[in-house]
């Protein structure tokens, strides 16, 4: 039975693996930090993970956690993972994202007496690694050149996993992440702001949704999609990196069309207001990722489109909502 460990276990991504993983029978440990309520409280699909608390800011709670959980496999999820507010906390999310993957490595290296090489490590590395866009498309050879604290964070983890990968034989994939959504996904993420708002316009619990910039695109896909990837590439005869991405971009405008279109709103503009002081200091460039290697060499296929995301979304908030007083 291999044994996983998932740091980030509460988020988005960790909440679909930790459900993967259980399903494929594996032993999952899951960690959290002290204050998380995910470890009180754990949802259904969820429970027969094994919590355990720790932090990125904190070698020793990491060490003690790899030491118990003992994992033939890690998935490296946790961060901060805004890149936009990334600005606001440069230095924290720099120690979190980027020295606490360093101090994660550590850890497997201290409790293995020196030797990684019986674990295998899937860094959730991003498309903001890329920053500015060369060419149409980004793959596994487009350069770094990130714009954000995050990004540059996330490149540093990149560069250490690759290195871990060189020097000691670590088994170490990093799983280049274009955006991945899902009724998951808190409410101050863009995408999820727009199908609850929608999802509260057309209940007539809310009369407008504020916005930043409508032009902005993205490659968005569906998280479930995502961290199957991470798996195939843990379940691959030889380490890699590999970019996980849809291949496709929309607006922010493609998104309301199509999610106020599932409430039968076809004219979402009056319901749409433009905040300046919403729109990042430094946009990012439009990304959009090339995902050939994952299809070709690990047979990833992701099951969701554009349209079955949003849909999704929308239901979930208006059964949530409806659920609410
Ligand atoms: P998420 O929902 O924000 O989850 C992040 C998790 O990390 C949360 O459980 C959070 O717990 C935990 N965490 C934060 N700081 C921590 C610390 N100091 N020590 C231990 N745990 C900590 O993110 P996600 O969407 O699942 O993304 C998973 C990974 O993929 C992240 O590394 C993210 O940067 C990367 N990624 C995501 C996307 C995307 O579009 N979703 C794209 C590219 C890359 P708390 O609740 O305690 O904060």
């Amino acid at each position: 039975m291999t044994r996983a460990l998932i740091t980030g276990v509460s988020g988005q991504d960790g909440s679909y693996l930790a459900e993967l993983l259980l399903a494929r029978g594996d032993e999952v440990y899951g960690l959290a930090r002290p204050d998380d309520p995910w470890l009180g409280d754990r949802p259904a699909g969820q429970q027969d993970v094994h919590p355990l608390v720790g932090d990125l800011t904190d070698g020793a709670s990491l060490r003690a956690a790899v030491a118990v959980a003992a994992p033939d496999e890690v998935y490296s999820l946790a961060a901060l993972s805004e890149p936009g507010k990334s600005w606001q906390q440069p230095e924290l999310t720099c120690d979190v994202v980027g020295i606490g993957v360093l101090r994660l490595l550590e850890a497997l290296r201290d409790v293995g007496g020196g030797d990684v090489s019986g674990v295998r490590v899937c860094q959730a590395s991003s498309s903001e690694v890329f920053g500015v866009a060369t060419g149409d498309r980004q793959d596994e050879l487009t350069p770094f050149r990130p714009r954000s604290p995050y990004g540059s964070a996330k490149a540093f983890a990149h560069n250490l996993v690759v290195n871990y990968r060189q020097a000691y034989g670590l088994f170490g994939c990093c799983a280049i992440l274009f955006n991945h959504e899902s009724p998951r996904r808190p409410p101050g993420f863009v995408t999820r702001k727009v199908t609850r708002g929608v999802a509260a316009i057309s209940l007539g619990r809310q009369t407008e949704l504020r916005l930043g910039n409508l032009d902005a695109r993205r490659d968005w896909g569906h998280a479930a999609d995502y961290v199957q990837a991470m798996t195939l590439m843990l379940a691959h005869d030889t380490p890699d990196d590999y970019v996980v991405a849809s291949g496709s971009t929309h607006s922010l405008a493609d998104l309301l069309t199509a999610a106020f279109g599932c409430v039968g709103i076809a004219d979402w503009q009056p319901h749409v207001v433009q905040d300046p002081a919403l729109v990042r200091p430094l946009e990012p460039d439009v990304l959009c990722g090339d995902a050939g290697k994952a299809r070709d060499v690990l047979g990833w296929v992701p099951r969701h489109s554009f349209a079955d995301l949003v849909a999704e979304m929308v239901r979930h908030d208006l059964d949530e909502l409806r659920q609410q007083p």
